[in-house]
């Protein structure tokens, strides 16, 4: 990000924050549904940002970071739930309502599993089937550490990695393996590695752990053709079913884009929700959007633990600048 811009996007979240806190004070805040996305879970206290994972990957917390959320939406009157529960016959759900979801399959968010017991609360787990049969590094983590290794500029490699974004998940491997040679994908520690096999059904077994279709290799489905992204969708499904024995019924979009077509597809495939990244909230009816709960809407939390009340009271104040100015 550019100088400007980033001043800009401090004074903006500056407002935010400001506007938000009054906001709350006086107002009751209108019922809706918040879903945070969370990526990695870093050690607490770790002084300096681990080297294997890309650093501004914009969800990324410790678990500490978690444990205050969850506390503040408590604190709130927030219910937590889990996807099915937005299909309950009378919802008793008019009220305000919070999902946890980690996207990816990290195996450090096998800490999370522990924080969830502690205080009775349900979250999703999207996983990238592939990335956890093979044992596979992230893309976005190898691209950061190999480049940062030729001293690029995290500038630079966040351009890098936009432009990828529009590439399917065959050309992203072809280009790394190509420049940076097939062990690249290897994990580098526990920080940076995908759930294994047994990792994942052990997890799937705690009552509070849902587990969703994250696609086969992080495949960003708008970058395929309707067959081809109607394939992955459905052989993730199965895959996912073949693991834990139960069909996920809630999908996130990698890097939260959808389209018309991509909802088809998610529905034919047995799927009833899906998430994206558009940081609003999801007013009652919850679905009552475009893509219905097909294209839920998300918040990215980011670790900061300085600006962590002020992101958690923007997200449920119901004016903020940044809606706003988008409007
Ligand atoms: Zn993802």
């Amino acid at each position: 990000m550019n100088p400007p811009k980033r001043i800009l996007k401090i004074i903006s979240f500056s407002i935010d924050a400001f506007i938000a806190k009054i906001y709350l004070q006086l107002k009751k805040e209108r019922p809706a549904l918040v879903i945070p996305y969370f990526h990695a879970i870093l050690p607490n206290g770790q002084s300096s940002l681990p080297i294997e994972i890309h650093p501004n990957s914009h969800a990324n917390i410790t678990i500490s970071n978690l444990r205050a959320i969850i506390e503040y939406f408590l604190m709130n009157d927030y219910q937590f739930i889990k996807p099915r529960d937005l299909f309950v016959e009378k919802p008793s759900l008019i009220k305000n309502m919070c999902m946890l979801t980690f996207d990816d399959g990290y195996f450090n968010n096998h800490s999370v599993v522990p924080l969830l017991n502690e205080y009775r609360v349900p979250a999703v787990f999207f996983l990238s089937l592939n990335h956890v049969n093979e044992n596979k590094a992230f893309w976005w983590d190898v691209l950061y550490r190999e480049e940062a290794k030729r001293t690029k500029s995290i500038g630079e490699i966040n351009k890098e990695i936009e432009y990828f974004k529009s590439k399917t998940a065959t050309e992203i491997d072809l280009f790394i393996r190509d420049k940076f040679g097939k062990k690249a994908f290897e994990p580098w520690s526990d920080l940076d590695r995908p759930f294994s096999l047994k990792e994942v059904k052990e997890i799937s077994m705690d009552k509070y752990v849902v587990i969703g279709n994250h696609t086969l290799n992080h495949d960003i489905l708008t970058n395929y053709s309707f067959e081809e992204a109607k394939n992955i969708v459905q052989t993730s499904q199965e895959s996912v079913e073949k693991l834990i024995g139960v069909v996920p019924e809630i999908i996130s979009y990698p890097t939260g884009t959808t389209s018309p077509q991509l909802l088809q597809i998610a529905r034919s495939c047995g799927l009833r929700i899906g998430v994206t990244t558009n940081p609003k909230k999801n007013y009652f009816p919850i679905g009552d959007n475009w893509g219905g709960k097909l294209a839920l809407h998300r918040f990215p939390i980011k670790g900061h633990p300085h600006s962590l009340m002020d992101q958690l009271n923007i997200i449920r104040s119901d004016i903020t600048l940044r809606n706003f100015l988008r409007t």
